[in-house]
């Protein structure tokens, strides 16, 4: 009652509201600024306690302030500088510590804490009223009724005890009730506790105390506005930050397409769509053939640049209810739907047509080769993952049959995917169980005779006979139950699988230690995986199998091809000078099959060149085969570096490279790979 009477008697009402509005309206951008402390890492979270803790301290003491002054009691008054700004500072402190108390216990903090932080809050904010009201010197006599003061303390404890427990429970509105009602309740029944009684001589009241409230709730209003301001921004640039992460999640960021998570989500709606309405539709995979070599040649901003135009002329390309992404590197995904008895070719065509224009990169054209695999709903699989795979593996289907472009899902894909995984699971035992051989095809040296008798005359057509320089050591597989399997089958799954290492290790050293046994100085030309040069020290490698089987490391050659180097460049490099450095020959294998033959030429100096058998084959009758191979000796002999023709299988071949200065060959003209050598 006498509370009430306080309120009504006692107080300037539009004071009294200006008050009641500080608090209520500080407590909410307090409580707002905490929560943002709350969702925030370790470094944004300080910053965001710390105007939550002026937020708060700012409002109960500016409401404790506007109050005082609207209270009327005609007693002359005036405030004590130091502790109305130690009130001030109390109740930042209090809040601080209180809400750095609860802010890293997420999701749900103890109860223990929440209540100690709620004890901590009332405690600043009691704290902060009966500081200020010794700050507040009046010309008379004060009078403190005890138990109103205790009361009040009990009210200010309860209320933030309440208001923190509704916090840590995420009730945010509970939460602003119960702080605000902490403050009003402490500052009035502690008010009712207060009796004045006036020395002597009267009091007309005192005029400037109007303004000086609201001067002081104004400026109060702009450091909570600023806080509340700093609140909203944040939240707005929030929102737009996350906004952009959603896109960048869907959206790839080199093409503007669909990404492979966007696509899948699109498969997930239009299967469910097509199960309701038994619609066909078909998933098509693209991959661009030989990309890597296109970001070989012409720099990764030039590969950027092919990706960017393909992908602008396939979206050109689609019809309504068509979709594209773009799922991984080189590799595209297409959906589109199937009205019965219409096949997917027209839709396969239009892609097609928009890529057989050359795209231009800087001052060159370059023409995208794709390859696409396609899968059909519902016949080839009823779930994304299914139908993407299925497209996947005709896709590769696609890839590893050149003149091919588009093949279709079949089920016997399933089945040679299921004896590549087998493969991959004997071919980790075979290297234990000694399923492995090599075997050695001999490399031989046309010569003349001339160098032979030793007379000194040159004959060049008079070539005759040959001597063996060394042998080609090729590994040989021999399966328990499937029996022989050809390293072209084998060797690229060593490679994915990462198996090679241990199967070229294998190689390296059963290669040189037979090597070491055989006669004469002959070679031994042992070939390397591209994933040998760039997943293991190779160098080192080499070193310590020469050590160990004390073969001298000028009878050592190493074959690599092209690949090797469109891989990566750099390393590459380093592992075949840290080669060349122990006195071991390197040889470019199957020379003339790859894109940069000349450029890599360049950028190391091969021992010799092994001119790819592909042109073996018609080079008797196709001028254009002579006229490469007449271009690669010439080349050979300009930078000093010895070109062997390999695939050598008929006299005519023998013949003609000898016409053309071809001094090394091999080939099962001179001998097929077998088990043992010549003595
Ligand atoms: P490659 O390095 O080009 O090896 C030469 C291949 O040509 C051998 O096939 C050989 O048997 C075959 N060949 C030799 N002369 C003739 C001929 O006159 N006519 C025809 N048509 N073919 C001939 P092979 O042994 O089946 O090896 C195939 C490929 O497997 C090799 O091609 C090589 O790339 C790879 N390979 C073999 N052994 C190893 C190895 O130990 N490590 C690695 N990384 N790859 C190996
Ligand atoms: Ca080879
Ligand atoms: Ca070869």
């Amino acid at each position: 009652m006498r509370i009430l009477t306080c309120l009504y008697v006692d107080h300037n009402y539009w004071l009294l509201a200006l008050a009641v509005l500080v608090c209520g309206g500080g407590s909410w951008v307090a409580l707002e600024l905490f929560r943002r402390a709350r969702q925030r890492s370790e470094r944004q979270r300080f910053g965001w306690l710390f105007l939550a803790a002026v937020a708060a301290g700012c409002a109960v003491w500016c409401m404790h302030f506007v109050a005082m002054l609207a209270y009327r009691n005609d007693v002359p008054a005036t405030f004590d500088p130091f502790l109305t700004v130690a009130s001030l500072m109390v109740a930042i402190a209090g809040a601080a510590v209180s809400f750095a108390l609860l802010v890293n216990r997420r999701p749900l903090p103890r109860l223990s804490t929440m209540v100690l932080a709620g004890l901590l809050l009332g405690g600043a904010v009691c704290a902060m009223h009966y500081i200020g009201m010794f700050a507040y010197k009046v010309d008379g006599l004060l009078i403190w009724n005890p138990r109103y003061v205790a009361v009040s303390i009990l009210f200010a404890g309860l209320f933030a005890v309440a208001a923190m427990l509704s916090e840590g429970r995420g009730r945010s509105l509970i939460a602003l009730l119960s702080l605000t009602l902490c403050i009003l309740s402490l500052h009035f029944t502690g008010m009712a506790a207060l009796e004045v009684i006036p020395s002597g001589q009267q009091f007309a009241g005192n005029p400037g105390a109007v303004g000086l409230a609201v001067a002081v709730a104004c400026g109060v209003l702009l450091i909570v506005g600023t806080g509340a301001a700093s609140h909203m921004i944040d939240a707005d640039v929030n929102e737009k930050a996350l906004e952009t992460l959603r896109e960048l999640a869907l959206t790839d960021s080199l093409t503007g397409l669909p990404n492979r998570n966007s696509l899948v989500s699109f498969l997930e709606i239009k299967l469910a769509r097509a199960q309701a309405e038994t619609r066909r539709f078909a998933v098509v995979i693209i991959d661009f053939d030989k990309f890597k070599a296109v970001n070989d040649v012409h720099g990764h901003e030039g590969g950027d640049d092919m990706l960017r135009e393909v992908a602008s002329r396939m979206r050109c390309a689609l019809k309504d209810g068509e979709f594209l992404a773009r799922i991984g590197g080189d590799e595209f995904a297409a959906v589109f739907p199937l009205p019965q008895g219409r096949s997917a070719e027209s839709f396969l065509g239009r892609l097609e047509a928009v890529l057989a224009r050359p795209v231009q990169i800087k001052e060159f054209d370059v023409l995208p080769h794709a390859s696409f695999g396609v899968a059909l709903y519902p016949q080839d699989g009823e779930t994304a993952a299914r139908l993407l795979g299925n497209a996947d593996l005709a896709m590769y289907r696609a890839k590893a049959d050149p003149g091919r472009g588009v093949s279709y899902y079949e089920a016997s894909m399933d089945e040679a995917a299921r004896r590549r995984r087998e493969l991959v699971l004997e071919l980790r035992r075979a290297v234990d169980r000694g399923e492995f051989e090599l075997h050695y095809q001999p490399q031989a040296r046309l010569r003349s005779n001339a160098v032979v008798s030793g007379e000194g005359t040159q004959l060049p057509e008079a070539f005759d006979g040959h001597c063996v320089i060394g042998y080609e050591a090729l590994l040989r597989w021999r399966h328990p139950l499937r029996g022989n399997i050809p390293p072209a089958e084998f060797i690229p799954l060593a490679e994915e699988s990462g198996l090679i290492l241990r199967i070229g290790e294998w190689v390296l050293r059963t290669a040189c230690r037979e090597a070491a046994t055989w006669p004469a100085r002959r070679r031994v030309a042992v070939n390397v995986s591209a994933v040998q040069i760039t997943h293991s020290d190779l160098p080192r490698l080499v070193e310590a199998v020469l050590d160990e089987t004390l073969l001298d490391p000028a009878r050592l050659e190493l074959e690599i091809t092209e690949t090797t180097f469109i891989e990566d460049k750099e390393r590459c490099l380093a592992a075949l000078i840290g080669i060349r450095a122990l006195g071991v020959t390197i040889a470019m294998d199957d020379f003339g099959t790859g894109y940069s033959s000349l450029a890599t030429l360049r950028a190391f100096p091969f021992h010799r060149i092994k001119l790819d058998r592909s042109f073996m084959q018609d080079v008797t009758s196709s001028p254009e085969a002579r006229a490469i191979l007449r271009a690669v000796l010439a080349l050979g002999r300009s930078l000093d570096i010895r070109v062997l023709a390999e695939g050598v299988e008929t006299v005519e071949q023998l013949t003609l490279l000898r016409s053309e200065g071809c001094t090394e060959v091999q080939g099962f003209l001179f001998g097929r790979p077998a088990r043992a050598v010549e003595s």
